[in-house]
């Protein structure tokens, strides 16, 4: 029987030892064991059914909200840019994983219909919105989220109503080992340009509160119940706090810039000493929003 890899190859761009650094917003990381960007959707289906069920698989979408170590990682990343179709029927939209985030959401201002505007500011996928529940401006995936489609460790695709997925504020269970082929959304109509206006508005907040001039991921820790994140850390004295070329930001307490030439392990550093010290001062425990690859927080 033809090796795993070799099959693969069949199938899209099967590269090892690839640079995570390259594929993730923040910038830091090292190299994943095996790297496949598949062509097509029939190409995702099929490696599913090839890779060996020991194998690590890390489904990737922009990266930006991923911290790999600097081991990097021995197991699979299975790129799924290859998966960017948005359809419209009537008030449901239903995106595939690998479509951004902010054309997803201008393709429905577009189309007049309202509920995804917060995804003009996030820089991921869909698939990546879906495993996140990424949210903003009062606004979370969960709330117009209708079905996903997910392909199994089997290889199977298999449609998941959204009351299925126990999401949460960041937080969403997939099946072990699956991934999220494309999503359906139910939105509310109203007038495109009145969409587009809470849009520009939301953006401009965006860029005159957060450094989206330097690499980051976004959000380091999850507000905690009642209070923000970024309040504690800056009332914790922090903000321009760094470790080697990694520093707190002073536009935003909650964003860790790469300074560029930081190390993930320097990231890791800066986010347990901010936990420890946020709970010597304040007794709250922040909990990481950024999934981490590799070495434990
Ligand atoms: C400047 C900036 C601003 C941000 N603002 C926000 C914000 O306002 N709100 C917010 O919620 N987030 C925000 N983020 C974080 C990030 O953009 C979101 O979490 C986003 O949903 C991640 O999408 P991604 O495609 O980059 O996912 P990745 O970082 O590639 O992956 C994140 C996780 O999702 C998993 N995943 C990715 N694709 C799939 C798939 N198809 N199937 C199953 N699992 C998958 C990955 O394995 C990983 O565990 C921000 C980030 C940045 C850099």
């Amino acid at each position: 029987m033809t090796a795993w890899n070799v099959q693969l190859k069949a199938w899209g761009a099967l590269r090892e030892n690839e640079s995570m650094a390259r594929h993730t917003t923040l910038g830091v990381g090292g190299p994943a064991r095996w790297y496949f960007k598949p062509e097509n959707r029939d190409a995702v289906i099929h490696a599913m059914k090839c890779i060996p069920s020991d194998l690590p698989l890390l489904p990737l979408g922009r990266g930006s909200n991923l911290l790999v170590s600097d081991d990097g990682f021995s197991g699979l990343v299975m790129d799924l840019s290859c998966l960017s179709g948005i359809y419209r029927d009537g008030k449901q939209v239903t995106a595939e994983a690998g479509a951004r985030m902010n054309k997803l959401s201008q393709r429905c201002a577009d189309a007049g219909l309202a509920g995804l505007e917060f995804m003009a500011t996030v820089p991921g996928d869909m698939g990546g919105g879906i495993a996140m529940n990424a949210g903003a401006f009062g606004q979370q995936v969960s709330d117009t989220l209708q079905w996903v489609e997910v392909v199994n460790i089997d290889g199977e695709s298999v449609r998941l109503d959204a009351k299925m997925l126990d999401m949460a504020y960041r937080h969403t269970r997939l099946p072990e080992g699956s991934l999220v082929l494309s999503a359906c959304f139910e939105l509310q109509p109203d007038e495109p340009e009145a969409i587009k206006q809470r849009m520009r508005t939301m953006r401009k907040k965006r860029s005159s509160t957060q450094p989206l001039e330097k690499p980051n991921c976004g959000s380091v820790f999850k507000n905690p119940p009642g209070d923000h994140a970024a309040r504690l850390i800056e009332a914790a004295g922090l903000k321009g706090f760094r470790v080697g070329g990694a520093c707190i930001s002073a536009k935003h307490a909650n964003f860790i810039i790469n300074e560029g030439q930081a190390r993930s392990s320097d990231v890791r550093e800066l986010i347990r000493h901010t936990r420890q010290t946020v709970e010597q001062r304040f007794g709250i425990r922040l909990e990481p929003e950024v999934c981490t690859l590799g070495d434990k927080l």
